[in-house]
C-alpha cells in the first residue's frame, strides 16, 4: 500500500487509476488520470478485482478496485487473438444464420482482385463492411455476407508470364491458366487468412470464386440471354488496345497519365475542290489548304476525312510568311498564327456549313481525297477547328465513317505496328514511337508539316502493363449500353448512392459510353461460348450450344473450351449440321470475356432470394465506373432491375501528407505491419486491427482517406482514451449487482436521470449514424460522450459518491445504477468498431452470469424514458451556477469553499429544492453539483455576510413543457472560503479539527 501524498508512484492500475492511502484517496490524482487528453499506457484490464479485507475495512474506502501490476503486459494483438479464440468470432456468422428472425440484411462483397497481398485499401474496405454487419446483426438481422474473389484477367495473366521470362512465348494456353489458377489461389489464400484476423465476419466456408466453375457457367448463360436480346454483338470498331499486353481493353481498365508527352504537329491538307459557296470567296488561282492539328501523327496515314462545326465561324487567311491561304476556325486565326510564329491577314469569314461538299487531297496517300465533312464532336476549343479524322483509331471518328460509309481501314497490328498495308516506309515500325518519327518526316518532305510541338496532356495507359495505349479498330464483342442505358437510368432512380452525388458520376459513365467492349484475346479467363466458321466470317451460337457448353462448365469448369476436342464442345444435335466433309466447319473462338463481365454477374451466383437484390453494395469510388457499372448493365439487361438497393461509395486511402499509396510506390502501408508491428517495434509498433478498425471508422470515408504512423498513433490514443473511461465504469460497478441493489428510478438522484436521460439521446443518435452508414459520426457522438459528458463532468461529480458514502447506500446504488447503463450503451455502441475491445470489457462484467459475447445480446436497448420534468433545467441552472463559481476561483480546489445560492420563490427554486430539500448540506445533490464543501440554498438573501464573501450573479431561462412554459429567474451565488477543517478522509472542508473524520465519514466508517 502506497503511504500517503506519495506522487512518484505513476503507474496506473490496470482497472481503475486510484491509488488508497490510510483512509484518503487522493482525488487529485484520480482527477489528473481522467482528464480528458491525458493517455495512459495501453494496459491490460485487470482480472482480478480485489476488495478490501473486512479487518481494514474501517479506515478503506469501499469501493476500490486495484488491478495487479504484476499481471504482464500481453501484446495487444495476442490479447486480440486470445478475444478472437474465447468470444467465437469464428462461429458467430454460422450462429446468427440459424438465428430464427424475420429479416435478413445482405450486403453482396465485391470481389477484390486475387493478386497480390493484403493492402490498406482491403482494410478500409472489408472493415466497414464490417461494422454494417456487425450493426444489423446486433439489431436482430440475419445477415448474408458471402465474400469473393475476382480471379481471372490480364494482370494475374501478365504477372505469370513476366516471371516465366523468356518461356513464357512457348505456352500453351492450357499451360498459362494452370499457372494463373496456381498464383490467383495463393494469393487468395493470402488475403483471406488478413481478412479473418481483421475480425471480419464472413461466411468463410463459402466463399465465391469466379473461376469456379458454377460461376463461369452462370456467367455464360447470362452472356447467352443478352446475346439473345440483342444486347450483345460482334463489330470491327475502334476500341483503346495495349500494345504491351496485344488486347482490347475496357475503359475500366485505363488509367490516364497527366503527364504524358505526345508530339503534336500542325499540318495543311491542300484544298482539293472548294464547296460551291466557298468557290465564290476564292479566286480560283492561289492554292488554298486546311490547317489541321492532331497529338497523334501516326494516324496520319488512315486519315478518311477532315470534320467541322457546321454552326462555327471558319476564314480564310493569308500567312504573312510564305503568302499561303489557309482555312481555320475565325475564332482560332491570332492564336494560331502566334503558335506558328507568323501573322495572318484575314481574307473572308464564311459559316462552317458553307464547307459542305468539298474536299483536301490526303496529304501522304497521293490521290487519295479525304473529303470535308460536318461533325457534332468538333468544337474549335482546341486546335484548328478542322479535325483529322481517322475512324479506326477514334471513337468520334468512327461515328462519322460509320454516318458517311468511310472505309475502317486498320493498318496497325496487335503489337501496335504499321502493317505492309501502311506501305514500306512504315511496315513494322511502332506507332507511338518509330512510326511517328517517321510520319512526321514523311510530312515534312511533302511540305506539309508546319510545325511540330511536344505537348504533355493527360493520356491513357494500360492499367497493369502502365504503357500506353492506342485507339485501334478490331472484331471484338460489345454490349450495346446505349440499348440497356434508358432501362439501368430508370432503376438507378429507386436505388439509394451515400454519398448522394455518387449517383451523378454513375450516370455520368453509363451517359458516356455507347458501347462495352466485352471480348479480350487472352487464356485466363472465361471463354465467350462462340464458334467461327473456318472460311467465312461467321459465329455460331445458339441456346442449344451455350446450355450445352455451360453444362460442362458446371461440372468440369472452363477449361473444357481448351482441354476437349471441338466436337465434344457441340451438342449432338448441332454437330450433325455443322460438320462438312472435311470434319468440323466451325471451331471454338479464342476470345474470352472482359473481367468486368465476370464480376458483373456476381449477383446472379450469390445473392439470395427470390429477387436477388442486395441491399448494400459497398466499394471504393472507382467502382462507379467498373463493378457497380457493370453489376447493374448485366443485371438490368437479363431482368429489368438493378442488383442492389443501396450503393455506398468510398474514397482511396492516401498517405499522411495526401500522396498516392501504392505498392509500387514504395509507401504503401502494410495492414500486417500496423497489426502487428514491424521489425523495429520502436518505429512501427503493435498496434492490434482495433486502431486500424477505428481508424476506418473516425475518417471521413467518403473522401480521400489518409493513413501514416501519425494517423495510427492519434487512433491508439482515442482508443485509450475510451479504455480509460471504460476502467472508470467497470472499476465502479463492481460490488453492484442489479437484481438486489437496483433503486427505483424515481429515487435516483437527479444528476444520474440526468445522465440516463443523455444516455438515450446518444443511443438514438448513434443507431441513426449507423443506419446511415456514417460511421465517423458514430465515432464523434460517442467521443464527445465520454469526453465532455463523462470525464469532463460526471466523473469529476460523482466520486465523493461512490468512494465515501457507505457501499450500499443509496446514494451510492443510484450512481452505480447510471454508470451500470451508461457502460452497457456504450458498449454495444461501439461493439461494431471494435469488436475485440468490446469483448473484453463483456467478459469483465462484473454481474450476470456466464458472460456470453456482446455479439449475441443484441443491439442497446431501448429503455422507458427516464426524463422527468424539471430535470434537466435542474442540473442545467445548477450547472449555471456552478460555471459562475468555479469561474470566481481559477486554479483553486472548489472543496475549500462554501457557496449560498440565493433564488427568489419561484419555479427555478422549486426546481433547486429538488436538489436539496434542507437549507444546508455538504451531501446534497446541489453540493454535489457544486463541488463545494457545502451549500445553503435561500429563497431570500442573507442578513449577514461572513468577510471575504464574494458575490456572483446570473439568470437562468427555464424552458418547460416545449417553451409552454418559460420563466427567467435571477439568481446570486455567495462564495466563502471554508470555515472548516479537511476531512482527512474525503478531504471536504466538512470536519470540526484536522484530526478528526467529518460527521459524514464518521458515520459510515462507524460502520452501522
Ligand atoms: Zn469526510
Amino acid at each position: 500500500m502506497a503511504p500517503a501524498e506519495e506522487e512518484e508512484e505513476v503507474t496506473p492500475g490496470p482497472l481503475l487509476c486510484r491509488v488508497e492511502r490510510c483512509g484518503a484517496v487522493d482525488q487529485k490524482r484520480m482527477a489528473s488520470e481522467n482528464r480528458p487528453g491525458s493517455s495512459l499506457p495501453n494496459k491490460r484490464w485487470s482480472v482480478r478485482v480485489r476488495r478490501s479485507n473486512s479487518s481494514a475495512r474501517e479506515l478503506h474506502l469501499s469501493a476500490f478496485y486495484a488491478g495487479s501490476p504484476q499481471v504482464p503486459r500481453q501484446r495487444q494483438p495476442d490479447a486480440e487473438l486470445e478475444v478472437q479464440q474465447k468470444c467465437g468470432f469464428s462461429e458467430l456468422y454460422s450462429w446468427q444464420r440459424e438465428r430464427k428472425v424475420k429479416t435478413e440484411f445482405c450486403l453482396h462483397d465485391g470481389p477484390p482482385y486475387a493478386n497480390g497481398d493484403p493492402h490498406v485499401g482491403h482494410a478500409l474496405n472489408k472493415i466497414l463492411k464490417d461494422i454494417a454487419n456487425r450493426f444489423h446483426m446486433m439489431r436482430g438481422s440475419k445477415i448474408h455476407f458471402v465474400p469473393g474473389w475476382d480471379c481471372h484477367g490480364l494482370p494475374i495473366e501478365i504477372k505469370v508470364l513476366s516471371e516465366l521470362g523468356g518461356k513464357a512465348q512457348s505456352l500453351s494456353a492450357m499451360e498459362i491458366r494452370e499457372k494463373a489458377r496456381t498464383f490467383a489461389k495463393a494469393a487468395i489464400e493470402k488475403q483471406k487468412s488478413a481478412f479473418i484476423r481483421w475480425g471480419i465476419m464472413a461466411d468463410w466456408n463459402n466463399c465465391y470464386y469466379t473461376f469456379d466453375g458454377k460461376y463461369e457457367a452462370r456467367q455464360l448463360r447470362i452472356f447467352y440471354q443478352m446475346y439473345d436480346k440483342g444486347l450483345v454483338y460482334r463489330s470491327y470498331k475502334p476500341v483503346f488496345w495495349s500494345p504491351s499486353s496485344r488486347t482490347a481493353l475496357a475503359e475500366a481498365e485505363l488509367e490516364y497519365n497527366p503527364e504524358h508527352t505526345s508530339r503534336s504537329v500542325y499540318m495543311k491538307f491542300p484544298l482539293r475542290a472548294p464547296s460551291p459557296k466557298l468557290a465564290s470567296l476564292l479566286d480560283g488561282a492561289t492554292p488554298v489548304s486546311v490547317l489541321v492539328w492532331t497529338t497523334q501523327p501516326w494516324t496520319v496515314p488512315a486519315n478518311q476525312a477532315v470534320c467541322y462545326a457546321p454552326q462555327s465561324r471558319y476564314a480564310v487567311v493569308k500567312c504573312s510568311t510564305s503568302g499561303d491561304r489557309y482555312i481555320v476556325a475565325a475564332d482560332k486565326g491570332p492564336s494560331l498564327a502566334s503558335a506558328l510564329d507568323t501573322t495572318f491577314e484575314v481574307i473572308s469569314t464564311f459559316s462552317g456549313e458553307d464547307l459542305e461538299g468539298g474536299a483536301c487531297s490526303h496529304p501522304l496517300v497521293p490521290g487519295k481525297v479525304s473529303p470535308l465533312l460536318p461533325a457534332t464532336h468538333v468544337t474549335v476549343a482546341k486546335g484548328t477547328g478542322l479535325v483529322h479524322t481517322a475512324p479506326a483509331h477514334g471513337m468520334e471518328d468512327y461515328g462519322v465513317a460509320a454516318q458517311h460509309s468511310l472505309p475502317v481501314d486498320c493498318s496497325v497490328d496487335e503489337g501496335g505496328l504499321f502493317t505492309a498495308a501502311a506501305g514500306p516506309e512504315l511496315e513494322s515500325k511502332a506507332v507511338l514511337e518509330e512510326g511517328t518519327d517517321e510520319v512526321i518526316k514523311m510530312l515534312q518532305s511533302v511540305k506539309s508539316l508546319l510545325k511540330e510541338e511536344t505537348l504533355i496532356h493527360s493520356y491513357p495507359y494500360d492499367w497493369r502493363a502502365k504503357k500506353p495505349v492506342i485507339v485501334r479498330a478490331s472484331k471484338q464483342w460489345f454490349v450495346k449500353i446505349s440499348d440497356i442505358k434508358p432501362a439501368a437510368q430508370e432503376a438507378l432512380k429507386a436505388v439509394k448512392f451515400i454519398p448522394g452525388a455518387a449517383l451523378n458520376a454513375m450516370t455520368d459513365v453509363l451517359e458516356r459510353r455507347p458501347y462495352w467492349c466485352i471480348s479480350r484475346q487472352r487464356a485466363w479467363g472465361v471463354p465467350i461460348p462462340v464458334f467461327h466458321h473456318r472460311a467465312r466470317d461467321e459465329c455460331l451460337i445458339n441456346s442449344q450450344t451455350v446450355e450445352h457448353v455451360a453444362k460442362l462448365v458446371e461440372q468440369h469448369g472452363s477449361d473444357v473450351w481448351w482441354t476437349l476436342p471441338p466436337e465434344q464442345l457441340l451438342p449432338k444435335e448441332v454437330l450433325s449440321q455443322v460438320s462438312g466433309p472435311d470434319g468440323l466447319e466451325y471451331l471454338p473462338g479464342q476470345d474470352i470475356l472482359d473481367i468486368w463481365f465476370d464480376s458483373g454477374t456476381s449477383w446472379s451466383c450469390v445473392i439470395p432470394g427470390a429477387d436477388q437484390r442486395a441491399d448494400l453494395y459497398l466499394e471504393g469510388k472507382d467502382q462507379l465506373g467498373g463493378w457497380f457499372q457493370s453489376s447493374l448493365l448485366t443485371s438490368v439487361a437479363t431482368r429489368g432491375k438493378a442488383p442492389f438497393k443501396t450503393v455506398m461509395v468510398h474514397g482511396f486511402t492516401l498517405g499522411e501528407r495526401g500522396e498516392k499509396m501504392s505498392k509500387s510506390l514504395g509507401n504503401a502501408l502494410d495492414p500486417d505491419v500496423v497489426i502487428n508491428g514491424g521489425q523495429d517495434q520502436s518505429a512501427e509498433p503493435p498496434y492490434g486491427v482495433d486502431v486500424l478498425r477505428w481508424w476506418v471508422a473516425a475518417s471521413n470515408v467518403f473522401t480521400e482517406v489518409t493513413l501514416g504512423p501519425c494517423v495510427l498513433s492519434a487512433a491508439r490514443d482515442d482508443i485509450n482514451k475510451l479504455r480509460n473511461t471504460l476502467r472508470f465504469l467497470l472499476g465502479n460497478v463492481a460490488g453492484f449487482a442489479p437484481d438486489t441493489d437496483s433503486v427505483p428510478v424515481d429515487r435516483m438522484h437527479v444528476i444520474d436521470q440526468y445522465m440516463l436521460h443523455l444516455l438515450q439521446g446518444l443511443a438514438s443518435k448513434v443507431t441513426d449514424a449507423y443506419k446511415q452508414y456514417d460511421f465517423g459520426k458514430v465515432v464523434r457522438l460517442l467521443q464527445a460522450f465520454y469526453t465532455r459528458e463523462l470525464s469532463g463532468f460526471y466523473f469529476s461529480i460523482i466520486k465523493d459518491r461512490l468512494y465515501c458514502e457507505k457501499e450500499d447506500d443509496p446514494k451510492r446504488r443510484s450512481c452505480q445504477m447510471a454508470l451500470a447503463q451508461i457502460l452497457d450503451v456504450l458498449v454495444r455502441a461501439f461493439a461494431p468498431i471494435l469488436p475485440h475491445l468490446a469483448e473484453e470489457v463483456f467478459q469483465h462484467l462484473p454481474y450476470g452470469s456466464e458472460p456470453e459475447s456482446v455479439f449475441r445480446t443484441g443491439w442497446i436497448g431501448t429503455s422507458s424514458v427516464w426524463k422527468k420534468p424539471g430535470l434537466e433545467e435542474a442540473v442545467e441552472g445548477a450547472c449555471a451556477m456552478r460555471d459562475s463559481f468555479l469561474g470566481s476561483i481559477p486554479g483553486r480546489n472548489a472543496a475549500e469553499y462554501e457557496v449560498a445560492i440565493v433564488v427568489e420563490p419561484g419555479l427555478l427554486f422549486e426546481i433547486m429544492e429538488m436538489l436539496q430539500a434542507e437549507e444546508t448540506s455538504s451531501t446534497s445533490q446541489l453540493s454535489e453539483l457544486m463541488m463545494a464543501s457545502r451549500c445553503t440554498l435561500l429563497a431570500q438573501e442573507p442578513r449577514q455576510r461572513p468577510a471575504g464573501t464574494t458575490e456572483l450573479a446570473g439568470t437562468f431561462l427555464i424552458n418547460l413543457e416545449g417553451g409552454d412554459i418559460r420563466e427567467e429567474s435571477s439568481y446570486k451565488v455567495l462564495v466563502t472560503p471554508a470555515t472548516q477543517e479537511k476531512c482527512p478522509r474525503c478531504w471536504k472542508y466538512t470536519a470540526e479539527s484536522p484530526d478528526t473524520l467529518c460527521p459524514r465519514c464518521a458515520e459510515v466508517v462507524g460502520g452501522v
